[in-house]
């Protein structure tokens, strides 16, 4: 019989359901191994454990059952020879940067990353003597010319934040291997159901599972994946410096994702939904999907991802008070910031996200007083409308 918990299918659906479980002693859900250590029954296994002649956990840290089991899940989900789990998506991020990057050496990232992210590459890598170059995300010449002997990798996200810029996952490959450099794709707008940057090319994807992956807007966590060979040297990271995820998540997060192809299936449909209704309505003026045609990287997101993902942001017509007074008539929608759970999140990046940023400095960003973000819950669609419909009347008209 085929053991669907070692060799995944390819198919997010099953895969999400039986990859990496760990069925120990026929219970159907991977127990919450709560456990630090891990005890040898004589001195005999404790040698072979050394020699790595036979499988056994040491120490929590350094690997724990219920852990492995969402790792292994992840990297098939992901088409990953391995996935490392993190406390967070920063540590992710972190840990993979300083796990490949020494004093002296330099990377590449787009300028519209995670905002933490860029905080991390701006504030705290100079102090260890790591040098970055920011580049406009979607100039792709300014991306292969700022490689210089000194780089180690290439770093973009996509869909990114809050604008859903895609990047060209293609080209971003390209640039890389002919730079021999690696390439890192943040891909949490996106998931594994809607984008495989491995299958692509691309040697390390990261995955805030805050979001879509735990789903249910109880846990924080942070994947590796890719190549083994590309992902070891991370995992030697993490058993140095910490930052695992502790049993519980990972056991709410294997348990979110028992349902994931049918959560991601239909926050692909609804999102859809709503951003064509809101880009016909008068009270909103301008909608950024990468389902619309009318987002710039339409074309590049249908060419390599499935479904566009669950975030719509738009612009609504008025001033920063009808604004606030759209957020305030709200009901069904809740407001704040993050996003993939089950509740329809809405946030104004400008007074929540960028709240410390002057108005000029944002709106060189971009982030103007009339913009939000929705992130589509899994609520009756016609609910989720009626709400923004009934908000939209606080704004004017075109
Ligand atoms: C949320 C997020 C992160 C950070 O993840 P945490 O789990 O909050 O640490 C990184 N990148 C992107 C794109 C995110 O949305």
């Amino acid at each position: 019989m085929n053991d669907f918990t070692e060799h995944p299918t390819g198919h997010p659906d099953t895969d999400a359901v039986h990859c990496g479980e760990n069925r120990w002693r026929g219970t159907i859900t991977t127990p919450i191994a709560y456990s630090s250590t891990f005890v040898f029954k004589n001195v005999k296994e404790m040698l072979a454990f050394g020699k790595a002649e036979v499988p056994h956990y040491e120490y929590s840290r350094y690997g724990n059952p219920t852990r492995q089991a969402a790792e292994r899940k992840l990297a098939a989900l992901e088409k990953a020879e391995r996935a490392v789990l993190f406390d967070c998506g920063m540590s992710a991020v972190c840990g993979t940067v300083l796990a490949h990057c020494s004093q002296g050496q330099h990377l590449v990232i787009t300028d519209d990353a995670y905002k933490q992210t860029l905080n991390f590459v701006r504030t705290v890598l100079p102090r260890f003597g790591i040098r970055a170059s920011v580049v406009a995300m979607g100039d792709y010449h300014a991306m292969a010319d700022a490689v210089c002997k000194d780089t180690v990798m290439i770093i973009s996200e996509s869909p990114t934040n809050p604008y859903l810029n895609i990047a060209d996952v293609e080209k971003v490959v390209r640039i890389a291997r002919d730079k021999q450099v690696l390439s890192v794709i943040d891909s949490t707008f996106a998931t594994p159901y809607n984008q495989r940057p491995l299958d692509q090319g691309v040697d390390i994807v990261i995955q805030s599972t805050t979001k879509y992956l735990g789903g249910h807007n109880d846990i924080l966590g942070g994947s590796v994946a890719g190549k083994a060979s590309v992902v070891e040297p991370i995992y030697q990271w993490q058993r140095v410096t910490g930052g695992v995820m502790d049993p519980m998540s990972c056991y709410l997060l294997i348990r979110g994702l028992k349902t994931f192809g049918l959560r991601m299936a239909r926050l692909n449909s609804t999102a859809m939904t709503v951003a064509q209704w809101l880009e016909k309505r008068p009270q909103v003026k301008r909608v950024y999907y990468p389902g619309l045609p009318s987002h710039p990287h339409h074309e590049i997101a249908r060419r390599q991802m499935k479904g566009f993902g669950a975030v719509v942001t738009f612009e609504v017509n008025g001033n920063l008070e009808q604004t606030l007074a759209f957020l305030d008539s709200l009901k069904l929608c809740l407001m704040g910031p993050s996003l993939g759970g089950p509740e329809t999140l809405i946030t104004h990046p400008a007074l929540n996200s960028y709240y410390n940023v002057s108005r000029e400095e944002r709106y060189q960003l971009g982030i103007i007083d009339e913009l939000v973000r929705l992130s589509v819950g899994l609520e009756d669609p016609e609910d989720i409308i009626a709400d923004l419909e009934q908000g939209l009347a606080k704004c004017g008209a075109r």
